[in-house]
């Protein structure tokens, strides 16, 4: 690779595109004859408006998101979303969520000091290895929505099918798929992104959300910030936003559409994916943590069975310049994470370091 870069296998913050790094260098000192940095522009002036202007168009064009959805920039990261979305959404105070991973229960645990929740469906029997069958759940005629992660970083599940949600909103956390294939966004309530695994730097959400959910009737105790109102009314500029992060977003959203949108991203996150997924069905020493049916095209579990060769398989690979290889306590062994910027060229470098541990260690 080009400046001596790493393989960085981490869950995230994450690889951004080679291009879109180049792009940010050669704007630093003077973003195109404005005299100044991005990061030190005020986000009140017309040069800025057109950087955040065309990051939404950008986004909307991407994911053709329908005009009665607005897009929103929101600071807090992925973590406030736990909290903003039953602070907005709950009219009636009642919400389904189905438990598949560390990040639902986050959010599980978040919802239920705003409200009721129900657990509809919970894969905790299994370690969260699955999703459990959605196509028929009891959901409360009350409830104001049905909550999914849609990509559980931890556990390395992704929905390949939505969950039937009766008539309800569906609310969905895309942090780690987010733009990873195409999304139909009709089909959802709400769709929010932590934007540091697939997108750019940390400390900010993209929040895409229907417009009639969009409430002026909040409780009098919900911070003026935390109101999806206050950002919409605002055009994501109710006061300082995050505007090196909302640049750099709108640079990876035009390379995304520059290399031929998200059905291209598509096809190259299943060519990566299956490279370390063929490995892994192949292996008598590796096996994947998940089954098959919901793996993750961007998050990869998989273990040796004994706790000492994976501490071994994954200081062998930091050593061979594989990074952040280590997978999260709850899962024990090793996670690759290949989100959108990881080159296919990384998926089969892991995959030719890991032949030659296996045959090794017979
Ligand atoms: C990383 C992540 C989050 C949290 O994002 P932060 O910006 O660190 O708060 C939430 N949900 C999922 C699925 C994630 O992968």
């Amino acid at each position: 690779m080009k400046y001596n870069r790493t393989f960085n296998f981490s869950a995230g913050p994450a690889m951004m595109p080679e291009p879109v790094l180049e792009e940010i260098r050669d704007e630093m000192m003077n973003y195109r004859g404005s005299g100044m940095c991005v990061m030190e522009m005020s986000h009140r002036s017309a040069v800025y408006q057109q950087i955040i202007d065309e990051a939404e168009a950008d986004l909307r064009e991407l994911m053709e998101i329908p005009d009665n959805y607005k897009v929103l920039f929101i600071q807090g990261g992925g973590t406030l979303q736990f909290a903003m979305v039953p602070m907005n959404l709950m009219k009636n105070g009642k919400a389904v969520y189905i438990e598949t991973g560390a990040w639902s229960k986050k959010a599980i645990a978040e919802a239920k000091k705003y409200g009721e929740v129900v657990v509809a469906a919970s894969s905790a029997d299994k370690n969260f290895s699955y999703l459990p069958d959605c196509s028929d759940l009891d959901i409360p005629d009350d409830a104001d929505y049905v909550y999914i992660c849609e990509n559980e970083t931890i556990h390395g599940l992704t929905w390949n099918t939505l969950p039937n949600t009766k008539g309800h909103i569906l609310v969905s956390d895309q942090s780690s798929m987010f733009l990873s294939r195409p999304c139909r966004v009709a089909d959802y309530g709400l769709i929010w992104a932590g934007v540091q695994k697939n997108v750019g730097p940390a400390g900010m959400a993209v929040v895409i959300i229907r417009e009639d959910l969009i409430r002026d009737d909040l409780a009098s105790w919900v911070p003026t910030y935390l109101s999806y109102k206050t950002h919409a009314d605002a055009g994501s500029l109710y006061n300082t936003p995050n505007c090196w992060a909302i640049y750099c977003c709108g640079k990876v959203f035009k390379y995304l559409k520059s290399i031929g949108g998200l059905q291209e991203m598509q096809k190259r996150n299943e060519a990566k994916a299956k490279v370390i997924y063929d490995f892994l069905d192949a292996s008598s020493l590796f096996t994947g943590a998940v089954e098959k049916k919901d793996r993750s095209l961007m998050n990869i579990p998989f273990v040796t069975g004994d706790k000492e060769l994976d501490a071994a398989v994954v200081a062998a690979a930091k050593a061979a310049g594989f990074d952040n290889l280590k997978g999260h306590k709850s899962v024990g062994g090793l996670r690759a994470s290949v989100y959108n910027a990881m080159p296919i060229e990384g998926a089969e470098a892991l995959v030719s370091f890991l032949k030659q541990f296996e045959a090794q260690h017979k």
